[in-house]
């Protein structure tokens, strides 16, 4: 391959000398990939994929803390509209209307907070799996807006 590639090229120089070298690419050589260093779950996982991990891990879990359970359970009616599936429509603590189910969210009102190491483990921990009086019912788009807030002020906050 390599010996045919070369002969092509000089053949080419041959015929057209000065114009078709220039398209040698040469910008696999500069493309240099830093080594990625994977120090976790038998050499798969980078650091970063690690607390990633984690993290999934311990909010998956956190589906069966009673207290979100329980603060559904408190912000719900029975729903009486046209849509005979449904059951019971759920309060946003923040615009006060009534959704679906899949339309809201169990927030924390003091947020978890980032899992980027083991000194952010503690605090992450106690703060997921808390008690009902720091979570509330939002609907996605008081959600949302809360969690663009917290992280334009982290944002703000760090620089
Ligand atoms: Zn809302």
């Amino acid at each position: 391959m390599a010996a045919k590639k070369k002969i092509k090229n000089k053949h080419e120089l041959d015929d057209f000398s000065g114009v078709k070298p220039k398209k040698v690419k040469r910008a696999p050589r500069q493309i240099k990939k830093v080594p990625i260093i994977k120090p976790h779950n038998a050499g798969t996982m980078s650091t970063s994929a690690f607390w990633s991990f984690i993290r999934s891990t311990l909010r998956q879990k956190s589906r069966w803390w009673r207290p979100i359970s329980i603060t559904k359970m408190k912000n719900r009616r029975a729903y009486s509209g046209p849509n005979k599936r449904q059951k019971f429509e759920y309060q946003c603590n923040l615009c006060r209307e009534w959704f679906s189910d899949k339309e809201v969210n169990v927030d924390h009102i003091i947020p978890v907070g980032a899992l980027n190491n083991g000194d952010d483990l503690k605090g992450f921990v106690l703060r997921l799996f808390c008690e009902t009086e720091n979570l509330q019912i939002l609907c996605s788009v008081c959600h949302n807006k809360k969690t663009f807030l917290e992280k334009t002020k982290i944002i703000t906050n760090e620089n």
